[in-house]
């Protein structure tokens, strides 16, 4: 097992964080960094600048705009994009819809949807889980009737992430309600603009509007939009779950949070000094940054495995990433938490019209602390992953 970069690596680590930091706006870098929310347009302006620079999709096939990469080079990629505070480019379009049609749809629904997909013309939706259809994601009842050359589509979608924004969304349908229930299941696109779609949001605990329920109501959509083969999608839906897991771990996101926090610590007084003179909270941080060295190194591991394995093929490490990965994003949100103290007003200033009482970073401090909460939840929560590991590695 090699752990360290080879001469090559660390230029090529080198070539990646120059772009990063030259060419992403230092303003969309700054509201990462302190957590705030991010608007449409940053995220949108990220997006576009890291396509122009061939580095918005490099786990795409490389003719579709992919980068034939060393899986050592596409962990760095993430690391450096995390590190540097550059928003990811949109994950619904870059690592789930893009490689599900990349790999499952016709030639010419590649041909019409995957550069848009990649340059962020069309900005997806993820409509996967409904009420009472999160985990148990097989038991979803959202329905496409089928007339002529036409599904009819009634339901409902929930947790929608930034659906106020999309131009389309990707959904599973049921197509086959006498089947067994993950093979009467069907992967569509769907326009959001068609009538019968209405989206609603949901605010979350932080004050902000993040995620949405989707509703269908009598919505008509052309056969021509079904990916693949009718009751397939399950199929598709699990090759596209098994990509959202990876990297999921976010080890750059985490190490650049404890970043701040020590940065952050060294300029808040406490006592006759700083916070950072107090044993028990460098305990804290030293407890994180131990955690987070040996989350990296299982990641390197697995990451190494892969050298010496050709396919992609999904990693039940990936659990173990994903549980202790979302668990340090949080506790580096805990931290950052005492370090603003009293300054960690639960919602952002701006929610109430008021400047901030205390420094401007803290202001985004608390409301990030919640909106963290979903990192056990997303993704597949932390008790399914659990799960997981019992019957891979337990043989529970
Ligand atoms: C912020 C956020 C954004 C999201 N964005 C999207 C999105 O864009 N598109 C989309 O389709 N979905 C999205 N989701 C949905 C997400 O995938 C689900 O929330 C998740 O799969 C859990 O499902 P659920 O919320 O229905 O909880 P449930 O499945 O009802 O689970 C409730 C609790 O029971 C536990 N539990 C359930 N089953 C078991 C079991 N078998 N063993 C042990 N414990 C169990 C769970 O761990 C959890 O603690 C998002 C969720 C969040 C929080």
């Amino acid at each position: 097992m090699e752990l360290r970069y080879t001469p090559e690596e660390v230029a090529f680590r080198d070539e990646l964080r120059q772009v990063f930091q030259s060419k992403i706006p230092a303003e969309i870098r700054r509201k990462v960094s302190e957590g705030r929310h991010l608007e449409r347009e940053d995220i949108a302006t990220a997006h576009r600048i890291l396509h122009a620079e061939g580095l918005a999709t490099p786990n795409w096939p490389v003719q579709w705009g992919g980068k034939d990469w060393t899986p050592v080079q596409r962990y760095i990629y993430t690391e450096e994009i995390q590190r540097n505070a550059v928003p990811m480019p949109l994950s619904f379009n870059v690592a789930m819809v893009g490689p599900v049609i990349a790999n499952f749809a016709s030639e010419e629904q590649k041909k019409r949807f995957l550069p848009a997909t990649a340059s962020l013309d069309i900005w997806w939706a993820q409509g996967f889980s409904e009420p009472g259809a999160g985990s148990d994601l097989a038991s979803l009842k959202t329905s496409a009737r089928r007339e002529g050359d036409t599904y009819i589509v009634n339901g409902q979608k929930t947790w929608t992430t930034l659906g106020q924004h999309a131009d389309w969304i990707f959904l599973l349908v049921r197509t086959d309600p006498a089947a067994k229930k993950q093979q009467g299941i069907s992967f569509l696109l769907v326009d959001m603009k068609t009538p019968g779609i209405t989206v609603r949001p949901i605010i979350t605990i932080d004050g902000a509007h993040e995620v949405n329920e989707v509703f269908f109501d009598e919505v008509k959509v052309p056969v021509g939009n079904l990916v693949g083969e009718e009751n397939k999608g399950w199929d598709y839906a699990k090759f596209l779950l098994s990509n959202e897991r990876t990297n999921i771990a976010r080890i750059g996101l985490s190490k650049e949070k404890l970043a701040r926090v020590k940065e952050r610590a060294k300029e808040t007084p406490a006592g006759d000094g700083t916070l950072w003179d107090d044993p028990d909270f460098r305990r804290r941080v030293a407890i994180a940054e131990i955690e987070l060295k040996a989350l990296e190194i299982t990641q390197m591991r697995v990451v190494a495995a892969q050298r010496s394995r050709a396919a992609d093929k999904p990693d039940p490490n990936s659990s173990i990433l994903k549980i202790k990965g979302s668990e340090l994003q949080q506790m580096a949100t805990e931290l950052m938490v005492t370090v603003a103290g009293p300054y960690a007003a639960p919602m952002p200033s701006h929610s109430h019209n008021e400047p901030p009482v205390g420094p401007d970073w803290a202001d985004a401090v608390a409301p990030q602390f919640f909106n963290f909460r979903k990192t056990s939840i997303y993704g597949g929560s932390n008790e399914i992953q659990r799960n997981i590991i019992a019957k891979a590695f337990l043989g529970l």
